[in-house]
């Protein structure tokens, strides 16, 4: 049964754990999660490095982006976010974090969400070190109540 869009009830902010001079998108993403057996990339929204907003999985569709926890749960992914160790890094360009506040704004009043029912992959599961920045001083920083 698909999930009614209206449902939504949170946002969760996720990074795609790629180096910076990986310009990847979508289409990418949906391969590794089909080879991984999903039905379909995880993530709802995709946010590339030159800042355009890729649709992922249909909104009235399931997300499959944090374990247990995804009903009711919109995905969006940044593109980058490790360096070129592999290791976290805050790297997102000028015009993601342009795009990632429209899209956040525009989710919100769409399924009338305070920020606070957004939340960085790493506040559900403190072992991952995903979306790479302090989602909680992000929103203080950049988005209305
Ligand atoms: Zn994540």
């Amino acid at each position: 049964m698909p999930t009614n869009p209206l449902s939504m009830q949170r946002i969760t902010l996720h990074s795609s754990a790629t180096q910076p001079s990986l310009d990847i998108g979508c289409a990418e993403i949906r391969q590794w999660h089909i080879n991984k057996g999903w039905r379909d990339i995880g993530y709802h929204w995709v946010i590339k490095r030159d800042g355009t907003l890729e649709q992922g999985r249909p909104m009235h569709q399931t997300g499959a982006h944090v374990k247990g926890q995804n009903r009711h749960n919109i995905g969006i992914c940044l593109i980058g976010g490790v360096n070129e160790h592999h290791h976290p890094e805050n790297n997102f360009t000028t015009p993601q974090w342009q795009t990632l506040k429209t899209t956040l704004t525009l989710l919100c009043d769409q399924y009338q969400l305070p920020k606070s029912k957004i939340q960085g992959h790493n506040t559900l599961n403190p072992n991952t070190a995903c979306p790479s920045f302090n989602v909680t001083k992000y929103l203080t920083l950049n988005l209305e109540p």
